[in-house]
């Protein structure tokens, strides 16, 4: 039934997005639906390809991710622990203060400043 008569000239404009649409629907054709998503959290571009929405669909899920795999996976694992003590992650950061590398254990967003743990302390 699903006769490749793929002569694209043949076919009239209309007819041709028809078929593509019916192409997408049933997942025969993985090219064209890749979406570019930006990040909620780090506005990074990353993409939601046509395999990751067949997955969402299969789960049930309606709406698209706003947040990158990194992000995904950091809020899960924060999600996941809560208030976790023994196996914190800790992320490299720059202290604002002294401009020493140091480590911190949350994410830095960027717009609010980092303190290595001296200047932390002495701020306090
Ligand atoms: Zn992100
Ligand atoms: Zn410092």
């Amino acid at each position: 039934m699903n006769s490749t008569v793929c002569s694209k000239s043949n076919l009239k404009w209309r007819d041709y997005l028809h078929r593509a649409r019916v192409h997408t629907y049933q997942g025969g054709n993985h090219k064209m639906s890749d979406k570019t998503i930006v990040c909620k959290d780090c506005n990074a571009n990353f993409v939601f390809t046509q395999n990751e929405q067949d997955f969402y669909k299969e789960k049930g899920f309606e709406n698209d991710p706003l947040r990158c795999p990194d992000c995904r996976s950091a809020r899960k694992r924060q999600s996941r622990g809560g208030n976790f003590r023994g196996e914190r992650t800790m992320h490299s950061a720059v202290c604002s203060e002294c401009g020493i590398s140091t480590t911190v254990p949350f994410e830095p967003s960027g717009d609010k400043p980092v303190y290595c743990k001296e200047c932390y302390q002495s701020r306090r």
